[in-house]
């Protein structure tokens, strides 16, 4: 049975995805509690954007005939210290995702599953672009310190940039 292993692994990656779903929704409340709605938008167009990845990977089993088996969703963390602690936890979930990611492409190849290997070609590369995106945040949080003027442009930019940011 040699696709077993990569299959199962993406079932357990739908999980994941939607652990970092509601992680983000979690981040979001945060956010709306400390009147950041910029960055509470933001927030809310992560957790979208995790539902779907969650979905491909859905989709992606259902088109080859694998019956999908969801897992428990583990509770988010839902205290933070600031926006930097925010955009750093969610830095190093975004890694934590990058390495299962990387793990279920290795078996793959492993397992010469090659539809699996173009399939998470795709994460691969979104990975790279959510580490990017988390990373440029916290160097404007970096730069922007404890100012609040320069905290509530950064808020007004976040909740302009959609679901692309
Ligand atoms: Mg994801």
């Amino acid at each position: 049975m040699p696709a077993k292993n990569v299959h199962t692994g993406i079932n357990d990656q739908i999980g994941m995805e939607f652990h970092a779903a509601y992680l983000y929704l979690s981040m979001a409340a945060y956010f709306e509690a400390e009147n950041l709605p910029g960055f509470a938008s933001w927030m809310r167009h992560q957790y979208q954007e995790e539902v779907s990845h969650a979905m491909r990977l859905f989709d992606f089993l259902v088109a080859r005939g694998v019956k999908v088996e969801l897992q428990a969703i583990a509770k988010p963390e839902t205290r933070f210290t600031g926006p930097l602690d925010v955009m750093k936890k969610a830095l190093a979930h975004e890694k934590k995702v990058t390495a299962s990611i990387t793990k279920l492409y290795e078996a793959a190849q492993k397992e010469k599953n090659y539809p699996a290997q173009l399939m998470l070609e795709w994460f691969i590369k979104e990975q790279q672009e959510e580490e990017k995106t988390a990373g440029d945040v916290i160097a404007r949080l970096e730069m922007a310190g404890s100012s609040g003027a320069a905290m509530l442009m950064m808020d007004r930019a976040m909740g302009s940039r959609g679901g692309e940011a």
